[in-house]
């Protein structure tokens, strides 16, 4: 199995890359935003929890979002490989992910981030949020508080990944073709 993590602040293009990454290596694409975005617009339990989290900006806490994602994964038994995005953002979620896998005689194979400055982010999330629907995408206040969580709480898995040898970085400011290359080109590397 090959096992990616595709990390990256919001708006770094992790979404995007994820369509074209998982039909070119055939991985299952878990998107724990999306998830939970399906379970909102599907009224669940969780769904209702998740949104008073996510329309401030702030993360869904750890247990609710580790038990979805590992029930997720237990979805696709035969799968040739993960590819998450949007998971982990934080250390314990990134030890549960580890402990999960490791329980399946699995592990990470690499973790790669998409490099982009904080401003042009903002500007990018800002016009997403002009067709995306997305409250969270719409107000500058809360993008800003998405990236103070990251910064707090999701930056320092760099280290976790680093210590494990198993972090990557490209340049995520291109075409959508250009950085899909400088991915493939590191996920080649490791497979
Ligand atoms: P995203 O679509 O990845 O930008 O995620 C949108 C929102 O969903 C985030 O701002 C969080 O509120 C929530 N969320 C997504 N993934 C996670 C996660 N791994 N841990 C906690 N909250 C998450």
């Amino acid at each position: 199995m090959i096992n990616i993590v595709l990390f990256g602040k919001p708006g770094a293009g992790k979404g995007t890359q994820a369509e074209f990454l998982k039909t070119k290596y055939n991985l299952i694409h878990l998107s724990t935003g999306d998830i939970f975005r399906f379970n909102i617009k599907e009224n669940t339990d969780l769904g209702k929890l998740a949104k008073t989290y996510m329309d401030k900006g702030d993360l869904v806490p750890d247990e609710v979002t580790i038990k979805m994602l590992e029930s997720e994964c237990n979805q696709y038994p035969n799968s040739s490989g993960f590819l998450f995005d949007g998971f982990p953002r934080t250390i314990s979620q990134a030890q549960a992910l580890d402990a999960f896998l490791n329980s399946k005689n699995e592990e990470i194979s690499a973790t790669i981030a998409l490099e982009a400055d904080d401003e042009i982010l903002v500007k990018r999330l800002l016009e997403r949020g002009k067709t995306s629907g997305r409250v969270d995408d719409q107000d500058e206040e809360k993008i800003r508080n998405r990236y103070q969580e990251y910064n707090e709480k999701t930056a320092p898995l760099m280290d976790y990944y680093k210590a494990q040898g198993k972090f990557y970085s490209v340049d995520g400011i291109g075409s959508i073709n250009e950085i899909t290359e400088r991915l493939s080109l590191v996920i080649d590397k490791i497979k």
